[in-house]
């Protein structure tokens, strides 16, 4: 059993990860596209990496690739899409395990012991006529068979205690909880195993505002305890802000800018980020909501030739219109990417960048 207490009882704190720790996850140019018609590129060469006890945010509108990247990497991806290409690496402490050659069974080994994901309005997915604390102590005993009934009860207790929920409500049912305790009983759910990679796809996004900022505030606090990794999915970039270490902007299937959140908020390169955080209102800006970008995302069953952003893009260039630009590092930063051909920063991977 994880603990998560300190010798004075305090909850004990993993140390911040390092820019030179090694990956736990690592992606590389994963593609997905529609079976019935390969031109249409869901996902589209992504890339990133995801450190021991760090949050990531995969920001972007909907339909971005966000979700599909996720469920990409769970084996999880609907009948209607396929994974062409691209190779992704797990690393639990014994050497970097590829996630993209393991066969379905392969992949049940490794969906919820070692990641695991809380989706979008998953709250509502509990059975409402199972006692809260048998479903989370199913999901245990999958991970330790050999725990018997009172050990199981032990874990589950735990696991309430770890996502501030009174232990003494395991045998309450779903309805019994409101729409934020349920979203932590997702969250227990998703400890249940004690994964090294948690996945959070959307989890605030059906609770009001207050709710919302504790279950992210329960998130940060369980990274720093479990030493959890979070990939933190969302097209709300104000969820991030306060959570994430580093941010990946996704748009039309592309990552197109990653950087530390200080530096994606603080000077934001590429067109999109910046006109993506003009979108959302902030609290001393103007009292009227700010004017979505105009436009929208393109077809990815018609894809045009260059660069994806480029039809609603104030700064568009021909050149823009002729060609996709290639990824860019930031040579004075680390981990600091844009695909703009505004940016005058050397080309990160000539042979990936299309
Ligand atoms: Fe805009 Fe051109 Fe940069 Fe695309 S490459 S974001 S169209 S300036």
């Amino acid at each position: 059993m994880s603990d998560t207490r300190s010798k004075d009882g305090g909850p004990m704190t993993a140390p911040a990860p390092s820019p030179t720790d090694p990956p736990l996850l690592s992606v590389r140019d994963l593609t997905v596209v529609r079976r019935d018609l390969p031109t249409a590129r869901i996902v589209d060469s992504v890339g990133f990496e995801l450190r021991r006890g760090e949050a990531l945010g995969l920001a972007g509108e909907s339909g971005c690739g966000k979700t599909t990247t996720a469920l990409a990497l769970l084996g999880l991806l609907p009948d209607g899409l396929v994974r062409t290409a691209g190779e992704m690496h797990l690393d639990s402490g014994r050497g970097p395990r590829p996630l993209h050659t393991l066969s379905p069974r392969g992949m049940r080994a490794v969906r919820w012991r070692r990641v695991s994901m809380v989706f979008q309005g998953a709250m509502n997915a509990l059975d409402p006529v199972m006692r809260v604390g048998e479903q989370i102590g199913e999901a245990v005993r999958l991970h330790r068979p050999a725990l018997d009934r009172t050990a199981v009860t032990a874990r589950v207790r735990e696991l309430f205690e770890q996502v501030r929920l009174d232990p003494l409500r395991i045998r309450s049912y779903p309805h019994e909880f409101s729409g934020g305790q349920r979203q932590r009983l997702m969250i227990a759910l998703a400890l249940a195993c004690e994964p090294d990679l948690v996945i959070g796809d959307e989890p605030t996004t059906a609770l009001d505002v207050i709710t919302q900022r504790r279950i992210l505030e329960l998130l940060d606090e369980l990274r720093r305890e479990l030493d959890l990794s979070v990939l933190l999915i969302t097209h709300d970039l104000s969820v991030l802000a306060e959570t994430c270490d580093r941010i990946a902007v996704m748009y039309a299937g592309r990552v197109v800018e990653t950087g530390t959140v200080d530096q994606v908020y603080g000077a934001p390169e590429h067109p999109y980020t910046q006109r993506l955080l003009a979108s959302f209102p902030t609290v001393g800006g103007p009292r009227e909501l700010p004017p979505p970008i105009p436009g929208s995302p393109p077809d990815p069953a018609a894809p045009e030739p260059g660069c994806a952003f480029a039809p609603r893009c104030d700064r568009a260039e021909d050149r823009c219109r002729a060609s996709a630009p290639p990824a860019a590092g930031d040579p004075g930063g680390a981990d600091r990417t844009v695909r703009c051909h505004l940016l005058p920063w050397p080309v990160t991977n000539p042979e990936t960048s299309r």
